[in-house]
This record gives structure tokens, sequence and C-alpha cells, in this order.
């Protein structure tokens, strides 16, 4: 749906070109939930406005549905900008318009639409948000999460294909985050829209997003299934990442490791294999005696994974290490 064919884009500030995303290529598939997570200054909002043509590449080219939209005029980029919708971490509502009108603007703006027509969708909308009771009030009146509502309302209106997400949750407590991140994989769902969400929290990604790729100094220096990218991060920029989420300190872990004694290995279990007890017959068989340092059992979208850190001493270690990966369990052997 979304092709990018070595595109690079630099800003001219005086006779100074800075450069912002060096030459990229990636494909984002139709219906898929595309995550770009990086720090600040990675390029990522660079990357994202290229997609919707706010701003013009300055080499290579971008295809959309296999068209090339680098080189749109004024009226192509009117129509085009329609079939994508786009929602802010600070939610960009007119305050002084109600939460109806404010759904409807877009459509109004559009200028192809009947009254009957907005009228129509807006309520649709209302419903589909879960704000149907909040169809007069004014911005100021709602809460952080219900005003994301509205902007997720607003840029489904004229039924884009393609939603960009621009830090959509960062501005929202855990709970809403978690009711906000649901309603985007509901539409994803049940709509097949495309969405592309960038973010720098790593478990925004986790929670909604089929692929990821991460970014650096206007690089993408890691990019794949969020469960491969997740679970086995390879750039240290991603390892950063994936540690901050989980809210590891690198320090104390090393210095807890250097307390235990024997093996310390690191299983990661995916799918079915996350509920199987396989530590005590793996132990058993092979005589090695175990204990926790460390361990978490989560999700990926819908996917259960765990990951423990074990210390391990006697027995048969190569025994237990062939029993586990014959288990499908990615083992890491940290020292
Ligand atoms: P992110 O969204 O990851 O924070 P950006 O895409 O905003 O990163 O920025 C990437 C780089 O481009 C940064 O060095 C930033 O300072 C620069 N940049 C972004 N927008 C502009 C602009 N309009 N003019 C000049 N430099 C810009």
């Amino acid at each position: 749906m979304i092709e990018f064919d070595q595109v690079q884009k630099s800003y001219q500030v005086g006779d100074r070109a800075i450069p912002a995303l060096h030459a990229t290529s990636l494909t984002i598939e139709t219906g898929e939930v595309f995550g770009i997570v990086g720090h600040s200054g990675a390029g990522k909002s660079t990357l994202i406005r290229l997609i919707n043509r706010l701003e013009r590449p300055s080499g290579g080219r971008i295809l959309i549905d296999g068209e090339n939209v680098t080189d749109y005029d004024a009226g192509e980029l009117r129509a085009y900008r329609r079939r994508v919708g786009m929602i802010f971490q600070h939610f960009n509502l007119l305050s002084s318009k109600t939460v109806s009108d404010n759904i409807a603007f877009p459509m109004k703006l559009a200028g192809i639409y009947s009254r009957q027509q907005i009228e129509e969708r807006v309520t649709e909308l209302l419903a589909r948000v879960g704000l149907t009771d909040h169809a007069r009030k004014y911005p100021s009146q709602l809460s952080g999460g219900q005003k994301q509502r509205v902007g997720i309302a607003r840029a489904l209106a004229c039924r884009p294909t393609i939603l960009l997400c621009d830090e959509a949750t960062s501005a929202l407590d855990p709970q809403t985050t978690q009711s906000v991140l649901r309603l985007l994989a509901d539409i994803n769902r049940e709509l097949g829209l495309t969405i592309v969400l960038i973010t720098h929290e790593m478990d925004v990604v986790r929670r909604v997003c089929d692929r990821v790729a991460v970014m650096d100094a206007g690089e993408v220096v890691e990019m794949g299934p969020v469960s491969e990218v997740f679970l086995h991060p390879k750039h240290p920029t991603t390892r950063d990442f994936v540690f901050e989420s989980e809210n590891i300190d690198r320090d104390e872990m090393q210095e807890d490791l250097q307390h235990a004694s024997g093996r310390i290995l690191r299983l990661t279990f995916k799918g079915e294999a996350t509920y199987k007890p396989l530590l005590g017959h793996v132990a058993r068989e092979s005589g090695v005696d175990f204990s926790i340092l460390s361990g978490r059992i989560d999700h990926i979208k819908e996917t259960p994974y765990g990951q423990l850190t074990l210390s391990l001493v006697g027995g048969d270690l190569s025994r237990a290490m062939a029993a586990l990966e014959a288990a499908d369990v990615h083992v890491e052997v940290l020292r």
C-alpha cells in the first residue's frame, strides 16, 4: 500500500541542507499496523509527513497503491489527502466547535458531501468511538481520552484508507492509552484500514503493531515483525527501547547476575509454549537445578510470550538446552 523507494529528505535552513531522512526503502502492506519507533529527532515525523505529502521528498519515489504521489500537483494532493486520516498527540480539535461539528469539519471542507450524508456519517462515527452522548459538548468539556476519540472519528470522516498516528497516546495516562490503542486495533480489524503509528514508546508498538521500523538519526536501523524485533532486538537503539519499555535497569541487572552462580540463560517462550509446564520437566530429565532471577509474561498484540532469566547448576546442561530448544523455546546464554 505504501512504498518508499530510496526516499530522502533534507530541510533547507538558510544555505544549509539539514538531513532528516537518509535514503530509505520500505513497504507497508494493506491492512497492517506499522509502528515507527525512535527518539526525538530521529526522523519519524518527517517520514509520516512524507506519507501524507505535507513534505516533498528531496529524492526517491513514494508509491501509494502503486501510484506515484511524489510529483502530485495541488489538486491531486487535495484528493489524495482525503484518503489519509491523521491523529495527533495534542488532538488539534477546534475549541469553538462541538464534538459533532469537529467530526463533520473535514467533510464540509471537502465540499463533496450532502448535509444528510454528513449528519448520518457523524452519528455513525460518534457511535463507533463511543461518544454518542457527548455530541453537543465542546472539547474543553472532555477528558484527554475522549478528545482523542473525537480526533479518531474526525480522521475517519472521509473514509480514508490510511490512518497516520503521531504520538497519539503520548499525552494520555496508561489506562486511557490502553483504551485508545484498543479502539485503534478494532478499527484496523473491522475497517481493514492501514495504520502507521509513530511513537517513542516500544510498549505502544508491542500492544498494537504487526511490524515495526526502528529509526535513529534519519535512518531505519532495524525493521521486522514486532515479535521478532521486540524479543530479539539486534541494533543497540532497539535494545535500549526494549529495555526501557520493560523497566530494566541494565547496571542493576548486571549486578544481580554477579551474585548468581552457574550458567545464566535467558529463555523466551512464545504462543502455546508460554503456558507449558516445561521447566520442571527439563530439570527432572537433565538433573539441572535452576533458580529464577527474573521473569515476565505478557502479550505482543494477541500472542502471549514469556521471558525468564535463570541460573542453572549441576546436571547435564547441554541436554537441558536441547530439550528447551526442542520445545520451541529460544535460549540465549548470558553467561
Ligand atoms: P522526530 O519526529 O523523530 O522527532 P523529525 O522528523 O521531527 O524527528 O526531525 C528529524 C530532523 O529534521 C531533526 O534534526 C529536526 O531538527 C529536523 N527538522 C524537522 N523538521 C524541520 C524543519 N521544518 N526545518 C528544519 N529542520 C527540521
